[in-house]
């Protein structure tokens, strides 16, 4: 039996836990499912679960329910599955607090990465200690002297630019939303601006990436925030 972190699957199609089974389980996860929303509360609760993956359309309540009930009473990472077209509902879910998001179809090796990000990520919101230096590539921020290099060069940002990429590193391979990021940013009266992500975001990639109009760090979710790339491993 695997003894690594255990994951509940919350999904009503047969297929999908079928494949996730053979993934999680060969990759050392524990696995619990279910096929309802109402099922997977009642498992979130019973079984304390490290991580929950969440389809949103479920056939008893929505996937979005289900987010905000388990979200009551706790900070567990939720990874959701998505249908490929609906940019709104991973808006709202991630806004709901949801952590992540996948869109089918999705491949072994995304999944697992995806959560290995959401995983690392709670134990460091728990107090386990991050890095001081977050390093992706070619591109290195030192959080303790807020001084961010590609390469060898320093890089000058702004204030708000610091801010912004500082944000987009606490939560790094995990997609940030466009609200999330205003809040964070800007403050609470500025979620509705998001005209100042697209000329920051822009000014930003001008500075750290070696070709702005081909993004590696600084990855764009059509319709739903930004991504920075997750270090390896
Ligand atoms: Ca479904």
């Amino acid at each position: 039996m695997p003894d690594g972190p255990k994951i509940l699957l919350i999904e009503d199609e047969r297929e999908i836990r079928r494949f996730l089974r053979v993934s999680l389980t060969g990759s050392g996860y524990r696995l619990v499912e279910s096929d309802t929303g109402q099922g997977g509360l009642l498992q979130a609760a019973s079984q304390q679960p490290d991580l929950i993956i969440l389809d949103l359309g479920l056939p008893d309540v929505d996937g979005l329910e289900v987010i905000q009930q388990v979200r009551q009473w706790s900070h567990v990472p939720i990874i959701i599955l998505s249908a490929r077209g609906q940019e709104q509902d991973k808006v709202n879910a991630l806004d709901a607090g949801a952590d992540d998001y996948l869109t089918k179809p999705f491949s072994v090796g995304e999944l697992l990465a995806r959560l290995r990000v959401a995983l690392r990520h709670a134990a460091q919101a728990r107090g386990e200690p991050g890095e001081p230096v977050f390093v992706v590539d070619g591109l290195r921020i030192d959080l303790a002297r807020r001084q961010v290099f590609v390469g060898d060069h320093e890089v000058h940002l702004t204030p708000i630019e610091y801010r912004l990429l500082a944000t987009l590193v606490k939560y790094a391979g995990m997609v940030v939303t466009h609200r999330q990021l205003l809040r964070e940013v800007w403050g609470p009266g500025s979620i509705y601006e998001t005209h100042y992500l697209r000329v920051y975001m822009a000014q930003l990639r001008r500075k750290v990436e070696p070709n702005p109009a081909q993004p590696r760090f600084l990855m764009t979710e059509p319709g739903v925030g930004y991504r920075l790339a997750a270090p390896a491993g």
